[in-house]
């Protein structure tokens, strides 16, 4: 039996600790930096006696598999239910999302510049291959939706312009606008909201989206399992990791969820191509509210900003997610807000606070601070791997370079991909590592995002 070693208790490392317990294979170890599992999607009860996720957790599952994990792990009536409402902010109004079938809800002047640009794009037969983001938004959605909605949000949201991102990891997460539809919409002012992935999603009823994560790494034998583990030096030659507390371990099979720019760095390889991945950092600020959510704000999840009135990008009603996450939901609610920072959009960290506090009243979220019951602040260094243009080329050439040393670099940083970095992908990127290493299964959410990203609508969510 060969000894695998996991790193990293987030999704990933812990999908694929259940998977090499569920073969009932014996020889591994899981070592995590933290005295906490979920990594990113761990959950934090501040001193207040609040409940705050790293940024607004919903589980966007694309999986039978990971759904029968979900049940099992908080069992069936662990969870809340909600309809999807999301809003884009803007113009001194909301807007259903997604913004561009909801055109009609704008000022006339607004709604016009989008819709000429829609009837442009459908004019113009000669267009060009995109080559970014960028020009991708302006040759599908047109100049009115990309300068009101698209090109100002997807920079605060990524904290680089979309000039210098691909496109073709987009997949199924915006919508084609389609100008029969905006047409209608507009005509007939109707609100057209039934769009997309998911329309219905759930939370845990207890502890936040970390309450998942807890209860999996609970499962796992205790003694296989070391926390505050911290990697600082990996000797590939020798298969061997060294950790902060002075600790060190062997390894035949090395599966990896840390940042893979890290974990270059740590070790005695040379790849100057992980300079050419890119990621962002994100503040997560929670606000604790007295009182109770405004009527205008009951039934939404989650909203986006793209103007500059306010630092953030996103706010989810997390009180609204369950109504455990507040301290005590009879007398307080609670908004949790996302700022992305990067070397090409500074943010002030002590400040942060303050202005989401500012850009809450400036959006009308809440009247005043005199509103504010506590506040909560992080900041994670690693929040967005961003779908650069240089990615796939660097990715292609690491990720099996590293295989063939018998380093399996996976997850949301592991393996730098976007478009499968979300709790269900990481968990089933870990899962599917086993299997290819013990069975040589094809790892499916790695090499092919888009199958299952879409195979759940063609083939039904069972199918795997
Ligand atoms: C703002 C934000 C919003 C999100 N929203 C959603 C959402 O709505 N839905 C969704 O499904 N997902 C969402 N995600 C993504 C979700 O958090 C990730 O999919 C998931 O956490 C990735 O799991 P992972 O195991 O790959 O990585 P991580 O969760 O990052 O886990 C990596 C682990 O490795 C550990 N580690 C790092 N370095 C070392 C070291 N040197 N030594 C030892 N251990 C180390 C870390 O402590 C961590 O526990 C969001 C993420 C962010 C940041």
């Amino acid at each position: 039996m060969k000894h695998i070693v996991i790193l990293g208790a987030g999704p990933g490392g812990l999908g694929a600790a259940w998977r090499l317990r569920e073969l009932s294979y014996d020889s591994w170890e899981l070592y995590e930096g933290e005295n906490y599992a979920g990594g990113l999607a761990s959950s934090h009860k501040d001193e207040k006696g609040f409940t705050w996720d790293l940024g607004g957790h919903v589980q966007f599952s694309h999986y039978g598999t990971f759904d029968k994990m979900m049940d099992y792990l908080l069992g069936e009536d662990g969870w809340i239910y909600h309809e999807r409402e999301s809003w884009v902010w803007l113009l001194d109004r909301f807007v259903p999302y997604p913004f561009q079938n909801n055109i009609h809800r704008l000022p006339t002047e607004a709604k016009w510049e989008c819709l000429q640009g829609l009837i442009e794009l459908y004019k113009d037969k000669q267009q060009k291959k995109p080559a970014d983001f960028e020009e991708w938004i302006l040759s599908t959605l047109g100049k009115g939706i990309g300068k009101y909605f698209m090109l100002p949000y997807n920079f605060k949201v990524w904290a680089y312009k979309p000039s210098i991102m691909d496109y073709r990891w987009l997949g199924e997460r915006v919508a084609v606008a389609d100008l029969e539809r905006v047409s209608k919409n507009i005509i007939f002012n109707t609100d057209d909201v039934s769009w997309g992935p998911n329309n219905r999603f759930r939370f845990p009823k207890f502890g936040g989206t970390g309450a998942i994560w807890r209860a999996l790494a609970g499962k796992l034998p205790a003694g296989k399992i070391h926390m505050e583990h911290r990697v600082c030096r990996i000797e590939t030659e020798k298969k061997r990791i060294h950790f902060e507390n002075g600790k060190s371990t062997g390894y035949d099979l090395l599966i990896t969820t840390i940042p893979l720019d890290q974990f270059i760095e740590m070790s005695d390889l040379k790849y100057d191509s992980v300079k050419d991945l890119t990621y962002s950092s994100t503040h997560v600020i929670g606000l604790g509210l007295y009182g109770k959510a405004p009527a205008h704000l009951n039934k939404k999840c989650w909203m986006y900003f793209p103007e500059s009135n306010c630092p953030f990008y996103r706010v989810t009603v997390f009180s609204h997610y369950s109504p455990n996450n507040s301290a005590d939901i009879s007398k307080y609610w609670s908004l949790m807000g996302e700022v992305s920072e990067s070397p090409c959009k500074a943010v002030e960290s002590e400040k942060v606070v303050e202005d989401t506090i500012k850009g809450m009243i400036n959006t009308r979220l809440i009247e005043s601070e005199d509103y504010v019951y506590n506040t909560w602040h992080r900041r994670l260094e690693y929040g967005y791997p961003i779908p650069c243009l240089k990615r796939d080329k660097v990715l292609k050439a690491l990720l099996p370079d590293l295989m063939k040393k018998d380093i399996y670099s996976r997850g949301r940083f592991g393996a730098w991909k976007y478009e499968v970095a979300n709790q269900d992908h990481a968990f089933m990127q870990g899962w599917e590592c086993v299997n290819y290493i013990l069975y040589d299964v094809p790892e499916l959410t790695l090499w092919y995002p888009d199958v299952v990203n879409k195979g759940h609508e063609l083939l039904g969510k069972s199918w795997y």
